[in-house]
């Protein structure tokens, strides 16, 4: 048999179950907030065009606005000024979007700090328990935020000192671009970087150094919890927008079970 074949029998047997790692998209889908005078994304939304009626009597269908970076999406390397000569979304590899996925769950620990930031040592300790990070695969962040991502309050966590969620130290972000072999990183956030990292050095550190070595970035993800620490395999799904810097993607984890 071949390994294909192999692949097609587990996937109809159940031995390999699918994950979709994507959260829905809609109107009320939470969306990144930057104070002025920066330009915002626009949500998501649509317009019918026909439900079978007059305007097309046996078919549905709308047309949709939305940003780049909006929902379940993926960063491409020219989303940042530091990755500027990079790939933009539609020149990304094709063979890049099918890759093996380490979970590190700091659920707990971002339930008890929204500011928790992962950093080189915890990455370590990570791996001396589970092996070393998949080379050309993702490092996939789970902080429990998808708990709250149908309550944009909660997602956002604002209050009058800003944006309170977990992220990655700026040491932790150029480790895992310049120093680490993944491909890319995944979190459950409205961004790959911190709520605060406005304020480090340098800011959005995790934009600036992985989008600056044509690495990629994968937001707004769901179910993390039921993917194993190892041995998962990602295929993400952004549209090839032509000098796009980033699109709403299908995210989905492959379980051995
Ligand atoms: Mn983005």
């Amino acid at each position: 048999m071949s390994v294909l074949q192999d692949l097609i029998g587990a996937l109809a047997g159940g031995s390999i179950e699918v994950i979709d790692l994507t959260a829905p998209l809609s109107e009320d889908t939470p969306i990144l907030q930057l104070p002025p005078p920066f330009a915002n994304t626009q949500r998501f939304s649509r317009t019918e065009l026909s439900r079978y009626d007059d305007r097309g009597p046996a078919w549905y269908w709308n047309d949709f606005t939305t940003g780049e970076h909006v929902g379940t999406h993926f960063d491409a390397p020219v989303h940042w000024v530091s990755g500027r000569d990079g790939d933009d979304v539609s020149q990304v590899p094709a063979g890049k979007l099918i890759a093996p996925a380490a979970v590190l769950d700091f659920a707990d620990r971002a339930s008890a700090d929204p500011d928790f930031l992962l950093e080189i040592e915890h990455i370590r300790e990570w791996e001396a328990a589970n092996g070393a990070l998949p080379d050309g695969g993702w490092l996939l962040y789970r902080t429990g935020w998808d708990d709250r991502s149908n309550d944009s309050d909660r997602f956002l966590n604002v209050n009058e000192t800003g944006s309170h969620t977990p992220g990655i130290s700026a040491e932790c972000a150029r480790w895992l671009a310049e120093e680490s072999t993944v491909t890319g990183v995944g979190v459950e956030t409205v961004g790959t970087d911190a709520g605060a990292a406005h304020s480090f050095d340098p800011t959005f550190p995790c934009h600036s150094f992985l989008l600056g070595a044509n690495k990629y970035g994968l937001t707004q993800l769901q179910n993390l919890a039921r993917l194993p620490a190892t041995g998962a395999l990602l295929i993400a799904a952004p549209l090839p927008i032509v000098r796009g810097s980033g699109s709403p993607s299908r995210v989905l984890g492959l379980v051995e079970r």
